[in-house]
């Protein structure tokens, strides 16, 4: 568009480009609380700072025969605000066992990639844990079947996850919590009078069941069998129907 000039010209100033820019920002700027620190969002820029906070987890599988050692470090965003939040960063796997070396330095990579790119990362846990080995799983003290090892990495990033507060158990109710403690008195009960005519199951390998909960200390009776729900050990006979002690589950509904 062309602007007709039938005055003389007296006087002139040329528009910069950062004139153009501050006046909107000012008009957009006005209307924010002034102290309206920026929240920081976990995402790929994201400097690492020189130091990071961490945890190192033992993995002793008779899978392996040397234990795993898994480092997960987290970078605290939002330090000292109400934004504060605590994410995991980086993971490193390390073993004297060099057999798997290539899986593990890959599998470290991904993840470590995948924390930083931000969002939710929490997805990872259940993706490991549904990693089985066609040679067979194993058993952790506790009970708890994994079915492989990477499963088994997959629960120690959940294991970490709760730990900073990024995944939450979910609160089993109080009706099952009582259910469970009732079953479980009464078993006793029984099992004093008589043994349980229960034999240690072996167990397949491709129980495809997802981990629901872990239970770091066993306390289950010897000889309950694998229960499907949980992937623990805790599953026993009571008045004819497999009942599970640790998740409530039951054959009979
Ligand atoms: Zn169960």
């Amino acid at each position: 568009m062309s602007i007709k000039i039938e005055k003389k010209i007296t006087g002139y100033s040329v528009v910069k480009p950062e004139d153009k820019v501050a006046a909107p920002k000012v008009a957009a700027a006005a209307p924010k609380e002034a102290p309206s620190a920026e929240v920081i969002q976990m995402h790929e820029s994201v400097e690492r700072p020189e130091t990071l906070v961490g945890s190192t987890f033992k993995i002793k599988s008779p899978l392996f025969e040397h234990a795993l050692y898994v480092t997960i470090n987290d970078i605290v965003l939002n330090a000292g605000t109400p934004y504060e939040l605590r994410r995991p960063f980086e993971i490193f796997i390390n073993s004297k066992n060099m057999d798997h070396f290539q899986w593990i330095v890959a599998l470290t990579r991904i993840l470590s990639a995948v924390f930083r790119k931000g969002g939710d990362v929490t997805f990872v846990v259940e993706e490991l844990k549904a990693v089985f080995d066609p040679r067979g799983g194993y058993f952790k003290a506790g009970g708890v079947y994994m079915p492989s090892i990477v499963a088994e990495i997959g629960g120690v990033v959940e294991q970490h996850m709760k730990n900073i507060g990024l995944i939450h158990d979910p609160e089993m109710d109080e009706a099952t919590r009582r259910l469970i403690a009732e079953k479980r008195a009464a078993f006793e009960q029984a099992g004093t009078k008589k043994k349980a005519d229960v034999s240690a199951a072996p167990v397949g390998a491709a129980s495809a069941a997802k981990a629901s909960g872990d239970t770091e200390s066993s306390g289950f009776p010897p000889g309950a069998t694998l229960c499907v729900k949980c992937n623990t050990q805790a599953l026993v006979l009571m008045d004819g129907c497999q009942t599970c002690l640790n998740c409530g589950y039951s054959k009979c509904g």
